[in-house]
């Protein structure tokens, strides 16, 4: 079992920022900030709401993940984030218990945070990101 996890955030797929704005801007939700994972080819745009935030995610190019997903679903829900104090042990953890991982070894997200994605066929249809901060170890 996963020490304490909480919902970093929850990752929306759109064909723009822009237009995503508009909508999350109309419910009272602010953006806090913008920037590009370019292992992902993504844009994300963060907006906190209470205790967690919304991400929207952009593809920056036809071969992004993201891209993909809106050619087979359309904008909308894409995963669930939630933090964890060790990546490496929960993937660990997962995949001895015969969680499916997307990657052997975590990836660099947003915000510096190492991040590993656990396959929705394994997670009841939900794509599931664990996600470590590890911007205490760069300054
Ligand atoms: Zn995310």
């Amino acid at each position: 079992m996963i020490e304490k996890p909480e919902l970093d955030h929850i990752g929306i797929a759109v064909d723009s920022i822009d237009s995503g704005l508009a909508i999350y801007r109309s419910l009272g939700i602010e953006v806090q900030s913008v920037e590009e994972v370019a292992d992902q080819k993504v844009r994300v745009a963060f907006l906190p709401v209470g205790d967690t935030r919304i991400e929207l995610l952009e593809p920056t190019d036809d071969t992004s993940p993201i891209a993909r997903h809106l050619e087979r679903r359309g904008a909308g829900l894409h995963h669930i984030c939630l933090r964890v104090a060790d990546v490496r042990a929960a993937m660990a953890q997962l995949s001895e218990e015969g969680y499916r991982l997307l990657s052997e070894e975590p990836v660099q997200g947003a915000h510096d945070c190492l991040v590993c994605f656990v396959h929705p066929k394994s997670a009841g249809g939900v794509l599931i990101e664990l996600s470590e901060s590890i911007a205490s170890y760069e300054s």
